[in-house]
Parts: structure tokens; C-alpha cells; sequence
């Protein structure tokens, strides 16, 4: 079949469960801001079914894929190649072409690193905690290492996690709780916090004791649902500088779209559009 190139692409998600993707919306309003003809759409693809939704991908010439859980992993395995941090974390989250190859890449972690600089953060010499070992935190940790900070401290409920993720970078090691006080970015990799209002909360919906923040520190939630959580309201009231996880949905989205496209998209109108669509989900839930 020829594919007939002035034709509007498609590009999507797969996931399961993909219904609440904030993904559409994000990518949609950036392809509108750039007068991109591209259209954005969810597929939900049942756990195990991945391989049949890249077969899908090669035959119909789905210009792009984004992947969310469960199928990280099982692409890592179905694509022609993988980018560096792909290939380090074991895990994709974006498929583009080079010519007839699909390729994987990991965008989470550059994305966060994005989103920091984004905030004004210097990046650079920071001496950083990362509470949490899951999927998350080790694209973090992986983006962190790759940008050279000075060092990672790894904190997890179950240290055999967090002494798995730390040997993703040789500045990396398993953390106490006093490296979080000397550290100069806290960053929550955790889901401690997702879905509870600061009103609401309590000390189990904080993923470390406020008292170990301090002022002068940025701490970064990459929890992203309600945009302001519990724990950057009490790092807010120690003096502690915030950044909240939409960056990071935005930024990694954004460097999809460099990906697929090659061009660097509108991060304003991006994240625009997913506050007012968390805004409406909110709304609606009342
Ligand atoms: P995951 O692989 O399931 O890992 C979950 C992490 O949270 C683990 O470290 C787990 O510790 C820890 N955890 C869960 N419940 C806990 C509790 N009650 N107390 C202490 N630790 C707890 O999930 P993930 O994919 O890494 O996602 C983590 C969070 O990041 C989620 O809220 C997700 O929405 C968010 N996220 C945001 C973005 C973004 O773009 N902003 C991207 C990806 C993920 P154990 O190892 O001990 O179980």
C-alpha cells in the first residue's frame, strides 16, 4: 500500500486503562497551536495484546505511539531499536520511524529534567533525593544522571527497590532521611498524594515527614492529580520552592512530538489545555 504523505497522520496512546489519558488533550492542543494536520486518538490494548497493537502501528502507518502501562515494557521488546535511556530502563513510553524501523525511546525522565529548567531550576551541580523506586522514579533517576548531577539519593519504602534503581547511575545510592534535608531537589517519584486534596489530607498522604524539607529547596511531585498536593503545599509553608508534575506530562509529550515530527511544540498551549481539562474532570466529579 502507498501511503499517501499530504494526508492528515494519526498518532495515539496505547494503555489500558487509557480512558482517562490526559495524553489526547495535551497532544491535540499542540498539533492545533503548530497547524499541524495530525489527529491524536486512545487505543486501549487489553494487558499481553501490545505486540498486536505494533503490528497494527507497522501496517496502517500510525505516524506515532505513546505508551503507558502495561506496555513499557513488552514494546521495549517489539521495537527495531531503542534510544539510550530505553534501553537502560527496559521500558518505552514513545514509538516513532526512522525510514521502515520503529523506533523506542523513554521520554518520562528528560521530560522531568525539562520541566525543572522549564521552572528555572539549575540543574546542574544539584545534589538531589528521589523518594520512590517505581517505573517513575528510575526515569528520573536515569535523566538525572545523563544531565550529571552531583549525586542521587535513593529513598523507597522497599529498599530492595530502591537499591535496584540506584544502580541506574553511578552517581546514585540508596538515601537516608537526613539526605533529603542536605539535598537541593526533593522530587516525590512516589504515589503517595494522587487524588487527595490538600484539605482533606493527612500524614499518610505525605511521602516524607515535612520537617525534613527546608527553605531554599525545590521539591518536585510528580503527581500531577490535584495539580498542588499535600506535600507541595507543606514544602510551600517551610519555604521549600515547587514544581508540579504536569511539567513533566507536558515536557515528556513535547519531546514526543520531537520525536514524531521533529519540531518543538507549544508547551504553554499543551499544559493550557490539561489544566482545563483536569478543571472540567474536577467539575464534573462534584
Ligand atoms: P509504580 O511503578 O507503581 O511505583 C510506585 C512507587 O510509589 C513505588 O516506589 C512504591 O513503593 C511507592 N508507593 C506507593 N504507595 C506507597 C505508600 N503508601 N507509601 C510509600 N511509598 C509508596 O508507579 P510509577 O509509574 O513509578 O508512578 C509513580 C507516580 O508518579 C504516580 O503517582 C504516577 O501518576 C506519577 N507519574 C507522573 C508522571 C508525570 O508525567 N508527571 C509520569 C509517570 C508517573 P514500593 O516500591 O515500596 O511499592
Amino acid at each position: 500500500m502507498t501511503v499517501v504523505r499530504s494526508t492528515p497522520r494519526i498518532a495515539a496512546v496505547i494503555g489500558s486503562p487509557v480512558v482517562h489519558s490526559l495524553s489526547p488533550v495535551i497532544h491535540q492542543a499542540a498539533f492545533d497551536a503548530a497547524g499541524v494536520a495530525w489527529t491524536y486518538t486512545a487505543f486501549e490494548i487489553a494487558p499481553g495484546q501490545a505486540e498486536a497493537a505494533l503490528r497494527s502501528m507497522r501496517v496502517l502507518r500510525l505516524a506515532g505511539l505513546s505508551v503507558t502501562m502495561p506496555h513499557k515494557s513488552d514494546v521495549a521488546r517489539l521495537v527495531d531499536r531503542l534510544d539510550p535511556a530505553a534501553r537502560a530502563l527496559d521500558s518505552v513510553n514513545t514509538v516513532s520511524w526512522d525510514g521502515d524501523d520503529l523506533v523506542g525511546s523513554s521520554t518520562d525522565g528528560a521530560g522531568f529534567v525539562a520541566s525543572l529548567v522549564d521552572a528555572g531550576v539549575d540543574v546542574g551541580d544539584a545534589r538531589v533525593a528521589v523518594i520512590g523506586a517505581g517505573g517513575a522514579a528510575r526515569s528520573v533517576i536515569d535523566a538525572l544522571s545523563r544531565v550529571g548531577v552531583r549525586s542521587i539519593s535513593v529513598l523507597n519504602r522497599t529498599p530492595d527497590r530502591a537499591e535496584q534503581a540506584a544502580t541506574l547511575a553511578r552517581t546514585a545510592s540508596v538515601g537516608i532521611e537526613s539526605d533529603i534535608s542536605r539535598a537541593d531537589i526533593v522530587v516525590n517519584a512516589t504515589s503517595v498524594g494522587m487524588g487527595v486534596e490538600v484539605a482533606s489530607s493527612g500524614p499518610d498522604d505525605l511521602p516524607c515527614d515535612p520537617a525534613l524539607l527546608r527553605a531554599g529547596q525545590v521539591v518536585a511531585d510528580l503527581v500531577y492529580h490535584p495539580l498542588e498536593t499535600a506535600w507541595m503545599s507543606a514544602a510551600t509553608a517551610v519555604g521549600a520552592r515547587t514544581v508540579d508534575g504536569l511539567g513533566m506530562l507536558v515536557h515528556q509529550a513535547a519531546l514526543q512530538q520531537h520525536a514524531w515530527i521533529g519540531h518543538r511544540p507549544d508547551t504553554s498551549a499543551m499544559r493550557a489545555a490539561a489544566v482545563a481539562e483536569l478543571a472540567a474532570r474536577q467539575n464534573t466529579a462534584r
